[in-house]
């Protein structure tokens, strides 16, 4: 027997037409590539997505489509991502911090027809047309007054030009849930880059999810900024959930620094924020040496790689901001897990409260997770077991779009994540590492990133990165490799004994390196590939 109630498909157009209505007249403020913010308010947002989906359909774009966008976190790069899936095409959003190659991979693998930019991308994109056949049009998000003098290959088309000439009385249509809405490719450290196919279901159920009281906790009063990219993962949610809750969005488009995001946070009066470990260092050195406060912030979230405790307590003692660390993935929407404490953890010390707020937290409603060993056996929630995280839900990735291998992904009906973590009694995770990171001595395992997180603790360490190398008695033993602060003069031996007392005595790395830098993907993670390619044949 089916329930009896309207079996209304679950839409992206839905989330801005819900705002436009009801919260029309909350802004949306951005700072423009071209200089300057622009302000307006959900009201114009719906009428200028119903513009941008007039003018799409106008230029022959038809449903399942691809429309590619290279683009900063700003109003237009908003009204794209509802004026595409609305429509029913898919905006497959291009992060442009990949590698130039991958770049031309994922246009051709996506077949993307047109292409929006910012006037930032213009060099990339002139480098990017002769090689990206399938792409019909180009079109520069800016204003006539704006458009540059380009030598530009094929014709240039403007963004402006082509809202403002259309109505504003479209229709949105009616489709499947299912239906595929947005496309976001994983870097990849090793292979080519894989795209996650998401639909209007998946993103409306983790818009939901996004919102919940142990997740962001977003309301009408609450005014945010999202700093993680809408180029990569859909900014965390963020551009979906606050339609959803009818929060005020600031968006910071090409101004990522510290200073910039500061002045944001206070004279718009942001009180949500969202962003990775590093875009948060720089904030606190700024913070520190201006010695400034904020007036009006009370909440961030940490995640994309994992948060040094020195971080949290950072913020958590000298700022007064509730940081919540999380953990996901292109391939969960992303968002998997929160930490946030349970009623339990209240009457615990300082100390032991914050150990439980170090790790990455407990799945969202949407996500279950398990831990299993080598034999895929399940491992038990104990925090100490550790092993591959396997995850499954409804804003989990099924299949990789245009997959070589079909099927592969879920045979079993769970994904594996490619990190291995512990799961404790009260269901929080702790990533110890990515699992082809993992240093397997003596048929035990060694965390790379608690022995990374102990040394960058250490004063004079600016980063730090661990590797398993090969030991003929132990199969694999850890190199610590170092990048000290300018004048920093701890010598191998001190770091070494940093970790007495600090870690079992069979987890102290063998032997420290000091190297200049340290290599990183294109989504700024450590590319720990590169690194044991420098240090091959390596013998302690
Ligand atoms: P990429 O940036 O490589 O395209 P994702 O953004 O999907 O891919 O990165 C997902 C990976 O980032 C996770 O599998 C995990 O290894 C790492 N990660 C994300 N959040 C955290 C966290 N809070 N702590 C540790 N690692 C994290």
């Amino acid at each position: 027997m089916l329930g009896l109630m309207m079996n209304e498909p679950l839409r992206i157009a839905g989330l801005l037409e819900y705002a436009a209505k009801w919260h029309a007249d909350t802004e949306i403020v951005s700072r423009m590539p071209e200089g300057g913010l622009h302000r307006y308010t959900y009201a114009s947002l719906g009428q200028r997505s119903r513009q941008l989906a007039n003018a799409l359909t106008e230029l022959g774009v038809r449903r399942g489509d691809r429309v590619a966008t290279l683009a900063w976190n700003t109003h237009r790069h908003l009204e794209l991502y509802y004026g595409i899936s609305g429509m029913g095409a898919v905006c497959h959003t291009i992060n442009p911090r990949l590698f130039f190659e991958q770049l031309v991979y994922i246009i051709n693998h996506a077949e993307d027809r047109l292409l929006f930019f910012d006037l930032t991308f213009l060099p990339l994109v002139e480098k990017l047309a002769p090689l990206c056949p399938t792409v019909e049009s180009w079109v520069l998000l800016t204003d006539r007054a704006h458009l540059p003098d380009s030598s530009f290959p094929v014709a240039l088309r403007c963004y402006e030009d082509l809202v403002t000439a259309q109505a504003a009385d479209y229709q949105w249509p009616v489709f499947d849930e299912n239906t595929a809405s947005s496309l976001c490719y994983t870097s990849g450290t090793t292979d080519q880059p894989k795209g996650v196919l998401y639909s209007h279901r998946s993103t409306l159920l983790h818009s939901y999810a996004a919102s919940l009281p142990d997740c962001f906790n977003c309301s009408a009063r609450d005014v945010v900024l999202p700093v993680v990219p809408m180029f990569h993962v859909n900014a965390w949610g963020i551009p979906y959930m606050a339609p959803l809750n009818g929060c005020k969005l600031v968006l910071p488009g090409p101004g990522l620094d510290a200073a910039s995001l500061y002045e944001l946070y206070e004279t718009e009066g942001v009180t949500f924020t969202a962003g990775v470990p590093t875009i948060w260092f720089g904030l606190l050195t700024f913070m520190r040496e201006k010695k400034l406060q904020f007036t009006t912030l009370r909440r961030m979230i940490v995640g994309g790689a994992s948060c040094p405790p020195a971080l949290l307590k950072a913020f958590d003692e000298e700022l007064g901001v509730e940081i919540r660390h999380a953990w996901g993935m292109s391939e969960t929407s992303p968002l998997g897990t929160v930490c946030t404490l349970k009623t339990k953890h209240l009457q615990l010390s300082e100390d032991e409260q914050f150990a439980v707020q170090t790790k990455q937290g407990r799945a969202i409603f949407g996500i279950d997770m398990k831990i299993v060993d080598d034999e895929d056996q399940e491992l038990p929630h104990d925090g100490i077991a550790f092993g591959d995280l396997l995850v499954r839900g409804p804003f989990v990735v099924a299949e990789y779009f245009r997959s070589n291998h079909p099927g592969e992904l879920t045979r079993s009906g769970w994904f594996r994540t490619g990190d291995v973590a512990t799961i404790d009694p009260d269901g929080f995770m702790q990533i110890t590492d990515r699992s082809k990171d993992v240093i397997k001595s003596g048929g035990e395992w060694i965390s790379s990133i608690e022995l990374e997180n102990l040394a960058i603790a250490h004063p004079q360490v600016a980063e730090a990165a661990v590797i398993g190398m090969p030991h003929p008695k132990w199969s694999e033993r850890p190199l610590l490799v170092v990048v000290r602060k300018p004048e920093a003069t701890v010598s191998k031996e001190e770091l070494l004994a940093f970790y007495d007392g600090k870690v079992a005595t069979w987890w102290k790395p063998d032997a420290v390196e000091f190297v200049d830098q340290l290599p990183h993907t294109a989504t700024g993670k450590l590319l720990k590939t590169q690194l044991r390619k420098d240090f091959a044949g390596y013998s302690f």
